[in-house]
């Protein structure tokens, strides 16, 4: 790596809310930096006015803070020195005119002046002859109405009369275009397939292709890391550096893989019905009145979904999974990110997620469960709680399902599985548990290990005794925890009135 300093920015367009392939892009970046002590830089390509979305950047920056991975400087984290973040305020200080200027200044850029309809035209005229990809470019640039074809009298005028043009790269015929990425290596473009890219819009607006490079330049990025829809604009991205006399300053690339469907045919779309969330956060698209459910929502935690981020498309050179944030910084490199896309798997998601819930604390867990239980107006005390959140976490993958798998743990049963009573009750069970009973109200300390050894002592009286049955007595359900912890944990008083209750209902 070189000595410039380690600075590496997330660079979102606010077109809609930042779904999980963006929020990957952001991870890889902020790791990268962190890694490196050097800075992870928020900044907002808002330059296509006209896809600009209402909300998608409070939704940017709220969705980078719940994951955990703030920049530390840009838009909403603070002012740093190369403030603004925002392109269209840059765009207001006159930075992107500069540069497109420079580039006229030296041949290597040019006005076109061609309207919407001649575009249409030369399109027409190209698919007609049989052109596979009709584009704007070393060949076709040349009938049309531009700075290259006609005089500089004419130019001149149309500038003069203020005719509305934009600002093309002129892209050599046919040259070989070499750049060096990160996760890909050498790749090698001949520059015939390269399009003369729109460097300035009609309304004097840069296009990403110009504004990226000089805010990356400006802003003294290290190192552009973006998804792989950037990677056939990169040999473009190239000549503009080397016309700019830039080559040197510009940063490394690396363009990330794709992340895939979870059956591997195609990108995973924001859309995807695999069932599990495809943004951070809720995300309500004011604009197309679309609603999307996000994975913090879903009772997904933050560490849980960036671990199973990170892992996508990239792995730390041995078989770990579980790793958490700092883990993940001190291991991450480009060099073991893949070049081919990554698939999603929505299995793997929550068993992630399963895996930090057993990590978190029994206290934990319970402060998080607790208004759960105030929601449904249960009163129960902490302690309690604590101990209901390590016996049940086994069964779980989210803290939303506890209410589900243990509610028997708050509210006594009314009724008893119907399956297991069918199958397991007869005419002498309420005799034997009757007993089982007795012998419960006779126990002075009740723990675990007192419950175990009267129900095995009881045994030798009584025959085998049936735990599912005792489970379904006391809880009305089929399954659940270790059953002596359950009864332990529920108590004496609260399980022998339940056993009472059950054999009162039962024939
Ligand atoms: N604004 C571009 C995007 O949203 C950024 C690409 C880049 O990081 O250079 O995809």
């Amino acid at each position: 790596m070189s000595d410039k300093k380690v600075r590496l920015r997330f660079a979102p367009s606010p077109t809609g809310g930042l779904h999980m392939g963006g929020v990957r892009t952001a991870l890889f970046n902020y790791l990268f930096a962190k890694k490196h002590g050097g800075d992870f830089i928020l900044r907002i390509e808002d330059t296509d006015q006209t896809r600009y979305v209402k909300g998608a950047e409070e939704y940017i920056i709220a969705a980078l803070k719940w994951c955990g991975i703030e920049p530390n400087e840009g838009v909403g984290f603070g002012d740093g020195a190369h403030k603004p973040y925002r392109q269209s305020e840059r765009k207001a200080l006159g930075i992107y005119k500069k540069y497109a200027d420079k580039l006229i200044a030296s041949g290597n850029a040019y006005y076109a002046f061609d309207t919407s309809e001649e575009l249409d035209e030369m399109r027409k005229r190209l698919e007609a002859a049989k052109v596979v990809a009709p584009q704007y470019n070393s060949v076709s640039r040349q009938n049309m109405r531009n700075s290259l074809t006609l005089s500089e009298d004419e130019v001149k005028k149309l500038l003069e009369s203020e005719t509305p043009y934009v600002i093309r790269l002129k892209v050599p015929r046919n040259e070989e275009i070499r750049f060096h990425d990160i996760i890909r290596g050498w790749v090698v473009v001949n520059s015939a397939q390269v399009d003369d890219k729109v460097l300035l819009k009609s309304d004097g607006m840069p296009t990403y292709h110009l504004a990226h490079i000089a805010d990356d330049i400006e802003m003294q990025i290290s190192h552009a890391v973006r998804g792989e829809e950037w990677l056939p604009s990169a040999p473009a991205h190239i000549l503009i550096y080397r016309y700019l006399g830039l080559e040197k300053e510009m940063p490394q690339m690396a363009h990330l893989p794709l992340i895939l469907k979870p059956d591997g045919q195609g990108k995973l779309s924001k859309r995807d019905k695999s069932g599990l969330p495809m943004f951070p956060l809720n995300w309500h698209d004011e604009s197309s009145g679309e609603t999307y459910i996000g994975y913090h929502e879903s009772g997904f935690f933050a560490d849980a979904f960036i671990n199973m981020l990170a892992l996508l498309g990239w792995n730390p050179g041995d078989n770990r999974e579980i790793m958490e944030k700092a883990e993940l910084i001190e291991n991450f490199s480009f060099e073991r990110v893949n070049k081919s896309g990554a698939k999603f798997d929505p299995d793997k998601t929550k068993w992630f997620n399963q895996q930090y819930l057993r990590k978190r604390s029994d206290a934990e867990l319970a402060e998080a469960f607790m208004p759960v239980l105030e929601s449904k107006n249960i009163k129960a005390d902490k302690n309690f709680v604590t101990e209901f959140c390590r016996l049940i976490k086994e069964k779980a993958h989210f803290i939303n399902e506890f209410y589900d798998l243990g509610f028997y743990f708050f509210i006594a049963p009314t009724s008893y599985d119907e399956k297991v009573i069918a199958k397991k009750w007869n005419e002498n069970s309420k005799a034997v548990y009757t007993k089982l009973h007795q012998k419960f109200e006779a126990i002075s300390q009740w723990n675990v290990e007192s419950i175990t050894k009267t129900f095995h002592d009881a045994e030798t009286e009584l025959g085998k005794l049936d735990m599912q049955l005792v489970r379904v007595l006391t809880s009305g359900v089929a399954g659940g925890p270790q059953l002596f912890d359950m009864l332990s944990l529920l108590g004496k008083e609260e399980i022998t009135k339940r056993i009472s209750t059950a054999l009162a209902q039962l024939k």
